[in-house]
C-alpha cells in the first residue's frame, strides 16, 4: 500500500468562482493534505480572472503552478490559444469541435500527472446536476468535496453493482455499530438495483441515511482496487458531510478576502419596449476565454458594451467563414440586434420572475447558464 506522500493531490483553478472557493475550502479544512494547486492559461482570459489567481496565491500561501500547453520560447505565437489556432488552420473551436479545452486544459494536466496515482479535486457544487471532468486515465481519480456524494459516477457504479451486495453488507456491518441505523441501511444495501430501484435512488437512500458510513464503505471497497484513494492509509474526506451551494461559494470567496470576480456582478442596461424605457441587468455567467462560444447572446452584448476592446479582438478572429456563434459578431453588434437581444433578455427574465413569483436574482441567472458548457473551463 502506498503512503499518503506517494499519491498526488491536485486541484485545478479555472479562474471561475467554484474552483477558487474549493481551493480556499480545502486549504482551510484539510491543511494536512499536500495539495498542488494549478492553472492552465489560454492567454485569453478576462483580466478579472488573472486578478483572482493573484489574490488566491496569497490566500493559499502557496504558488499556483502554471501547467503550460506550449513551449512559448519556441512558438511563433506568444500565447497558447493563438498557437493552437494557427495549428488548426484558423478553425475556431466550437461546442462540437472543442480542441481548445483538449489542447490547453486536459492535455497539459494529464501530461503533468503522467502515471502517478493522483486524486483530482473538482468544485462541482451540491446544487448542480452535472458531473465534472473525470479522466479516462486509471491513475487519476476525481473527488467532489462540495457534494454530499464526493465520489465519481464510475466508482459508485462499481461499489453498488448487484454482484457486490454481500461484500457491501459485510463492510456496512464492520463500520456501523448502531443497531437501528445498520438495520435501516441494510434494507437499502440488500435491495438490488433495478428499474424500480435505480442506482441513483440507491445511492441517495444510503447517503440520506448516513453519509459517513457510505464514505467509509466506499473507502474499504477502494482498498481492493487500483483507485488512488484506495492506496491511501487514511482519507480525511470520508468524514466530510458538507453540501456546498452557490451562496456558500460566494460566502467563502467574500470571507476569505478574495472576493467575487467583478464580471459576475450585475450591471444595469436600458432598453425601449413599446415606447417605454425598461431597466434590466446583465453580467457574465462564467469564467474562461473572453470569446468563449458558450456565451449567451446577452453576454456578447455585455462584452461589447463593457469591454469593447475585447469584443473587437473577438471580431478579429472571425474570418474565412468561421464565426463564434450562429450569427457573426459584426451582425450581433448592429444597434437593432443589440436592442432585440436586450429586449428578449428583459422579457425572458420578467417571465421567469412571474413564474417563480420572486425577483430573479443574478445568482439565478448564473445557475441557469451553468447547465451548458465546459466543466474544465468554468468551474
Ligand atoms: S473558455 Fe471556452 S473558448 Fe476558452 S478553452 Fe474553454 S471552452 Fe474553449
Amino acid at each position: 500500500m502506498c503512503s499518503m506522500e506517494q499519491v498526488k493531490h491536485l486541484l485545478g483553478i479555472s479562474g471561475g468562482k467554484d474552483s477558487a472557493a474549493l481551493a480556499i475550502y480545502m486549504s482551510k479544512n484539510y491543511p494536512t493534505l499536500d495539495i498542488e494547486y494549478y492553472t492552465c492559461d489560454t492567454g485569453k482570459e478576462l483580466k478579472e480572472t488573472y486578478d483572482l489567481i493573484k489574490k488566491l496565491n496569497s490566500v493559499l500561501g502557496k504558488n499556483i503552478e502554471l501547467y503550460n500547453s506550449i513551449d512559448e520560447e519556441n512558438s511563433p505565437m506568444d500565447n497558447p490559444f493563438d498557437h493552437f489556432l494557427a495549428l488548426y488552420g484558423s478553425y475556431l473551436p466550437s461546442p462540437m469541435a472543442r480542441w481548445c479545452t483538449k489542447k490547453m486544459k486536459l492535455e497539459p494536466f494529464e501530461n503533468r500527472v503522467g502515471d502517478a496515482p493522483t486524486i483530482s479535486y473538482v468544485g462541482i457544487r451540491g446544487d448542480e446536476n452535472r458531473e465534472g471532468y473525470v479522466s479516462k486515465k486509471e491513475n487519476i481519480q476525481t473527488i467532489f468535496p462540495f457534494r454530499k456524494n464526493i465520489w465519481s459516477e464510475d466508482v459508485v457504479k462499481k461499489v453498488l453493482a448487484n454482484e457486490n451486495i454481500d461484500k457491501l453488507k459485510n463492510y456496512y456491518e464492520s463500520v456501523v455499530h448502531e443497531k437501528s441505523l445498520l438495520e435501516n441501511l441494510l434494507e437499502y444495501v440488500c435491495r438490488p438495483i433495478s428499474v424500480q430501484f435505480t442506482q441513483k435512488q440507491k445511492v441517495n437512500a444510503l447517503l440520506d441515511a448516513d453519509i459517513k458510513s457510505f464514505n467509509k464503505v466506499v473507502f474499504e471497497y477502494l482498498k481492493t482496487t487500483d483507485y488512488p484513494v484506495g492506496q491511501l492509509d487514511s482519507f480525511s474526506l470520508i468524514e466530510n458531510t458538507d453540501n456546498i451551494g452557490l451562496q456558500d461559494v460566494f460566502d467563502i470567496l467574500e470571507s476569505s478576502g478574495v472576493g467575487i470576480p467583478a464580471y459576475y456582478k450585475p450591471i444595469e442596461y436600458e432598453v425601449e419596449i413599446d415606447g417605454e424605457i425598461k431597466k434590466g441587468t446583465y453580467s457574465r455567467s462564467r469564467s474562461g476565454c473572453f470569446f468563449c462560444f458558450y456565451q449567451q447572446k446577452i453576454e456578447w452584448v455585455w462584452l461589447l458594451e463593457q469591454h469593447p476592446d475585447l469584443y473587437e479582438k473577438a471580431v478579429g478572429y472571425e474570418k474565412d467563414g468561421y464565426a463564434w456563434a450562429e450569427e457573426t459578431l459584426e451582425e450581433l453588434r448592429k444597434p437593432e440586434r443589440v436592442k432585440a437581444i436586450k429586449k428578449e433578455h428583459y422579457l425572458r427574465t420578467l417571465r421567469q420572475e412571474k413564474r417563480s413569483r420572486t425577483n430573479s436574482s443574478w445568482q439565478d441567472e448564473i445557475l441557469q447558464a451553468e447547465g451548458e458548457g465546459c466543466a474544465s473551463c468554468f468551474i
